[in-house]
C-alpha cells in the first residue's frame, strides 16, 4: 500500500480509492499516466473504483501538490507524481509515450533569451511532439 503519511501530509484523508491510486503511481512502470491508464490498471486488479473517482481524486491530489497536471496538445491530461525536480517533456505523436529529459544546455538559453527581454523565468513548460525516427533500411 502507498505511504499513508504521505497522503496525511496533504491534509488529505487516507481512503482506500486514494491511497490505491497513490500506490498506482508509486509502484507502477509508468510515471506518466491518464485517468485513464490509472482506471485500467484499476480494473485488471479487479477494483471497483469508478473513472469519475480517479478523475475526483487525481483533481483533489493536483490541488494538494502531490501530482502534476500536464495538458499535453490533442490528448488526454497526463499525470505524474510531483518530484519537485524540473523536467522537460517530449510526446510521442505515434503511441502517445511520455519521454521525460532535462538539458542544462536548454535551461541556460532559456534565461539568457528572457534576460535579453528584460525578463526573469518564473516557470516555464517545453515540451517537444516528436514522432519515431524511420531507421533507414539497407537494401
Ligand atoms: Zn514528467
Amino acid at each position: 500500500m502507498a505511504n499513508i503519511d504521505e497522503l496525511k501530509n496533504t491534509g488529505l484523508k487516507a481512503t482506500l480509492p486514494r491511497l490505491k491510486i497513490l500506490e498506482i503511481f508509486q509502484t507502477g512502470s509508468q510515471r506518466h499516466m491518464t485517468a485513464e491508464d490509472v482506471f485500467r490498471v484499476l480494473l485488471n486488479e479487479h477494483s471497483d473504483i469508478g473513472l469519475a473517482t480517479v478523475y475526483r481524486v487525481l483533481t483533489q491530489f493536483e490541488a494538494a501538490g502531490l501530482v502534476a497536471k500536464h495538458n499535453f496538445e490533442g490528448g488526454q491530461a497526463v499525470y505524474e507524481i510531483e518530484r519537485g525536480k524540473h523536467h522537460d517533456h517530449m510526446v510521442d505523436l505515434d503511441s502517445g509515450k511520455v519521454v521525460e529529459f532535462v538539458s542544462e544546455d536548454i535551461e541556460r538559453l532559456q534565461r539568457e533569451i528572457a534576460d535579453k527581454h528584460g525578463y526573469v523565468i518564473e516557470e516555464h513548460s517545453l515540451v517537444l511532439y516528436v514522432r519515431p525516427k524511420k531507421t533507414a533500411r539497407r537494401s
